[in-house]
């Protein structure tokens, strides 16, 4: 299993040394920083497991930090924890109100802190597990959880892209999905690949679709749909 990534947002450099050793000895990867806007700029390129974030800080503080993660963007589902100061408990408030999942108050255990982590870390997996839904739809069956699909009762064999396109598609039946949006739900955003990339992936998806293949549309000018109406 790959070593979890945690941003510590502190600008105490005691403190930060501390977290950042605790962590280390626990296998986790950190990354410091002494104020929440290089934290934020560096989620445009690095998205982390957990952010532990302080409250007073230089430039924007924690809450405000936390407001805009939460406002959408790389971080928005990243687990955070706020680290406050004795007499803080107002901001704390603010800081859960804002989309905070926990809080750890200054002095703190070492110990405690680890735990916590983990605990923010596991919940929020289990959560993305079950927004990942199975889906059933026209003789499709998919189970993103075991990365299976069933058509027809017949199990056939999807790349990751493939497996990601035909979920996206499936999922909103009738709506049209731009191969910008295919690209961005199968790589993430800013990831380059041409549009005639997107046909490909798609013709090979139809194909391993069979008779079924034709439920994914081609919608001339703008991407593809997949045939159907969706409750949403
Ligand atoms: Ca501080």
């Amino acid at each position: 299993m790959l070593n979890k990534t945690i941003f510590v947002v502190e600008d105490e450099s005691d403190i930060q040394e501390l977290i950042r050793y605790n962590l280390m000895k626990d296998r986790y990867l950190v990354e410091c920083f002494e104020n929440a806007e290089s934290m934020i700029q560096r989620l445009n390129t690095k998205v982390p497991d957990a952010i532990l974030l302080d409250i007073m800080l230089p430039g924007i503080d924690g809450l405000e930090a936390c407001r805009r993660l939460r406002a959408g963007g790389p971080g928005e589902q990243v687990p955070v924890i706020m680290l406050t100061a004795k007499g803080e408990e107002a901001d704390v408030v603010t800081g859960l109100e804002l989309g905070a999942d926990d809080y750890m108050v200054k002095p703190f255990s070492p110990r405690v802190l680890l735990a916590r982590l983990k605990a923010v870390v596991r919940r929020r997996r289990v959560e993305e597990t079950i927004a990942q839904k199975p889906l059933e739809t026209q003789g499709i069956t998919m189970h993103p959880g075991r990365h299976e699909v069933t058509i027809d009762g017949q199990q056939v064999v999807l790349t990751a892209s493939e497996f990601a396109a035909l979920y996206m598609l499936a999922g909103k039946a009738g709506w049209v999905f731009t191969r910008y949006q295919i690209v961005e739900e199968v790589h993430g955003p800013n990831y380059p690949v041409t549009d005639r990339s997107v046909d490909v992936m798609i013709a090979g998806l139809r194909k391993k679709m069979g008779s079924k293949g034709d439920l994914i549309e081609t919608v001339r000018g703008i991407g593809y749909k997949f045939k159907g109406e969706s409750d949403e």
